[in-house]
């Protein structure tokens, strides 16, 4: 039986002389194909194959196994070229996207959103801090973790800013007392608007969020990573990659 599919490659896996496991993000959540003889130079198909490609895919389907059959590709996100700051964010995004476990449900929120990310890390106009900390931030919200900016934690009033207390994925305002030891990031009434109204856009308009003010750029930032970092199982391995790579290239 064939399938075809649409799809962002998130990981290749090589294994034999020239064969690979592909795993894709759909609009119906994760999936994982052989594709035999991918890695050869000859091979139609080893284009459509490579990490951060959209393209079409013909499956053949037998028991639970599914085996390439052809491939065209829709577009390369992330080019050839690209610097490695941005390569090691774009394989950042990809490694979140594939390692999270999701519903069924949240797939095509998840596919919109890596697609996104992934576009937005080849164009140099994008800063990259902006791009990690929105998908890190609507990535964790689109599996269920969702932060509440809009009410402090302890007495329910509208904070006059405060602190983002990650664990909690809520904020302590600053008339109530934070309990000794715990640790979160100190947050304008300003930034705390700002965040909210960026998890109510859609993808492409949120990763337009922009701060004049480098103290709220990097409360955003240091908040977006935590969370995350916190709620999502896979994030602590994903970051500690990413900033060892980071770190050896400087
Ligand atoms: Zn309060």
């Amino acid at each position: 039986m064939f399938k075809t599919i649409k799809g962002l490659v998130l990981k290749r896996r090589r294994f034999g002389e020239a064969h690979a496991y592909i795993t894709v993000i759909t609009e119906s959540g994760l999936m994982t194909f052989t594709a035999y003889g991918v890695m050869s130079p000859k091979s139609k198909s080893f284009a459509s194959c490579q990490p951060y490609t959209l393209a079409e895919f013909v499956l053949t389907a037998k028991g639970d196994s599914l085996t390439l059959s052809q491939a065209s590709t829709i577009s390369h996100l992330i080019k050839q070229g690209i610097d490695f700051e941005r390569l090691s964010l774009a394989n950042y995004i990809s490694s979140m996207a594939s390692e999270t476990t999701f519903a069924e449900e949240d797939a095509p929120a998840i596919y919109s959103l890596t697609c996104t990310a992934l576009s937005l890390t080849d164009r140099s106009d994008a800063p990259s801090e902006i791009i990690k900390a929105v998908f890190e931030l609507r990535l964790t919200s689109a599996l269920g973790f969702y932060p509440d900016f809009s009410s402090c934690i302890y007495c329910g009033r509208t904070p006059d800013g405060g602190v983002f207390i990650h664990s909690e994925g809520g904020v302590v305002c600053k008339a109530c007392l934070l309990p000794e030891g715990v640790q979160g990031v100190s947050v304008s009434r300003a930034l705390l608007t700002a965040l909210e109204h960026m998890l109510s856009l859609p993808d492409a308009k949120a990763f337009g969020i922009r701060f004049s003010d480098p103290v709220a750029l990097n409360a955003f930032c240091t908040l977006a990573e935590r969370f995350s970092a916190e709620h999502l199982d896979c994030a602590t391995s994903a970051l500690t990659y990413y900033k060892q790579n980071l770190k050896n290239f400087n």
